[in-house]
C-alpha cells in the first residue's frame, strides 16, 4: 500500500486530495498544526465523511524537528506540501508570517526529507500569484514572475528552493503552478465562497447587502476537485516537473456575482455594494492559464465547469446556512456543514 503525507490535510484541496488518494488505495497521513479549536479543523474532512481514514500526526510546518519526527514515523513514499497562510489579502497585514509558513515552510521540509534520506517524491503548492502583474495575457510555464502581494512573493521562493532542490540534490520535486480553484470547501474569506455564502444568507432574510472590493478583477476559476487530480499526476512521472493547472478562461468578480444571484432568482445589482475598504494595496486585474503542458504531458483536462462551480458552491452554501439557522429543515442546529447525502453528491452536489 502507498503512503503518502498531505501537509495542510485540513484545508480545502489538502481534504479533496485525501479523499483522491484514499480511493486511490493509499495510506493517507496528513500534518496537522495544534488548535484550541481542534473538532474544527476537521471540519472538511468530516465533510468529506473521511475524517476516521486519514492519520493525523502533530507538527507545524514552520517547526523542522516536527517535520523530522513526522517523516521518520511516516516514511511516505509521496510528500503534498500544500500548507501555507493562503490568503493574499491577510498577507499584506502578516506578511513575516506569510513568509515563514508560505515561503520557508516549504524548505523546512525540503529539508526534512534530505536530513531523513527518504526516497520520496514531493508536490510543491506554487500558485498562479507567482506571476502577479504579468505583461502576458495568458501564464504559462516559461513566464516570467512579477508578483504583486507578500503572498505571492513567499510562494516564489518556495517554488525557487522546490525547483533548487530538484536541480541540486535529484530530488523528484515537482511544482503545481495552481490557477483559482474553488468548492463548497473553500474558505469563506475567498471572494467565491464569500459570494456564495452572501447569496443563501441573502436568499433566506438573513442579510441585506453584500459589500465586495474589485468586483472587476478577473481570475481563471477552476474546481478543487479537478486540481487535486493534477497534483498526484504529477507524482506519478518518472521525471519531476513544473506545470501550470487551469481552466484556460478568465471571469470577473462581477461575473460570479450574477450567476450566483441569477441562481436564486436574484438581480446582483439590487445587493452587492463596493466597499473601498476592501481594495487591496496592490490588485493583479487577470489571471488566465495555459495549462497546455499539463494536457500534452499529463493528460489533465479540468472536467468542472464554471456554471457548475458556482451552482455547487451555492447549493451547498443554501443548506449550510439553513441548517445553521435552523430554518426548513428538521435537523438539528449544527455547527459543522453538513455531509453530502450520498457518495455521488460529495462529487456533485445535489
Ligand atoms: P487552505 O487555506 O484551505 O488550507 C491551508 C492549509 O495549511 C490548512 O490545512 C492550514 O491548517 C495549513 N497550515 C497553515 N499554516 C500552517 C502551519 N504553520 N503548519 C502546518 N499547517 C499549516 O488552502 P487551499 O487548500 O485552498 O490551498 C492549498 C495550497 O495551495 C496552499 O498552499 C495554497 O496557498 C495553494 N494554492 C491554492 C490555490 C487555490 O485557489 N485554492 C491556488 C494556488 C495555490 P489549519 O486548518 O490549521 O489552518
Ligand atoms: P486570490 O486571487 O487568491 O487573491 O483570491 P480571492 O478570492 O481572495 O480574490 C480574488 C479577487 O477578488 C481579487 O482580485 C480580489 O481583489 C477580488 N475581490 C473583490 N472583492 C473581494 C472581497 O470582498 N474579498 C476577497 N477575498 N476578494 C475580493
Amino acid at each position: 500500500m502507498r503512503r503518502a503525507l498531505i501537509t495542510g490535510i485540513t484545508g480545502q484541496d489538502g481534504a479533496y486530495l485525501a479523499q483522491l488518494l484514499l480511493g486511490l488505495g493509499y495510506e493517507v497521513h496528513g500534518l496537522v498544526r495544534r488548535s484550541a479549536s481542534a473538532g474544527l479543523a476537521r471540519s472538511r474532512l468530516i465533510w468529506l465523511g473521511i475524517d476516521e481514514q486519514v492519520k493525523l500526526h502533530d507538527g507545524d510546518i514552520v517547526d523542522l524537528a516536527s517535520l523530522v519526527r513526522v517523516l521518520d514515523r511516516v516514511r511516505p513514499q509521496e510528500i503534498y506540501n500544500l500548507a501555507a497562510q493562503s490568503f493574499v489579502q491577510a498577507s499584506w497585514q502578516q506578511p513575516c508570517l506569510t513568509g515563514l509558513v508560505t515561503g520557508l515552510g516549504a524548505v523546512n521540509l525540503l529539508e526534512a526529507i534530505r536530513i531523513s534520506g527518504l526516497d520520496t517524491r514531493f508536490y510543491q503548492a506554487s500558485s498562479s500569484e507567482m506571476f502577479g502583474l504579468s505583461a502576458q495575457p495568458r501564464q504559462c510555464e516559461t513566464t516570467p514572475f512579477r508578483p504583486r502581494s507578500p503572498y505571492g512573493a513567499a510562494k516564489l521562493y518556495a517554488h525557487g528552493m522546490t525547483v533548487n532542490y530538484r536541480e541540486s540534490y535529484g530530488l523528484h520535486a515537482s511544482s503545481g503552478i495552481l490557477f483559482n480553484h474553488e468548492s463548497p470547501l473553500r474558505g469563506v474569506e475567498f471572494v467565491t465562497r464569500k459570494i456564495t455564502c452572501a447569496v443563501a444568507r441573502i436568499k433566506l432574510g438573513l442579510q441585506q447587502k453584500l459589500r465586495l472590493g474589485n468586483l472587476d478583477a478577473r481570475r481563471d476559476w477552476g474546481h478543487a476537485r479537478d486540481y487535486v487530480r493534477a497534483m498526484w499526476l504529477m507524482l506519478q512521472q518518472d521525471s519531476p516537473a513544473d506545470y501550470v493547472i487551469a481552466t484556460g478562461r478568465a471571469r470577473s468578480v462581477r461575473e460570479f456575482c450574477g450567476l450566483a444571484f441569477a441562481y436564486v432568482g436574484l438581480d446582483a445589482d439590487d445587493f452587492v455594494e463596493v466597499d473601498r475598504g476592501l481594495l487591496r494595496p496592490a490588485d493583479i486585474d487577470a489571471l488566465t492559464g495555459d495549462a497546455a503542458k499539463a494536457k500534452a504531458q499529463l493528460g489533465w483536462e479540468p472536467t468542472i465547469g464554471f456554471a457548475e462551480i458556482v451552482q455547487e458552491m451555492v447549493e451547498a452554501d443554501l443548506r449550510r446556512t439553513r441548517e445553521l439557522a435552523g430554518l426548513g429543515s428538521d435537523r438539528p442546529r449544527a455547527c459543522l456543514p453538513s455531509k453530502p447525502t450520498d457518495s455521488r453528491s460529495s462529487q456533485t452536489m445535489p
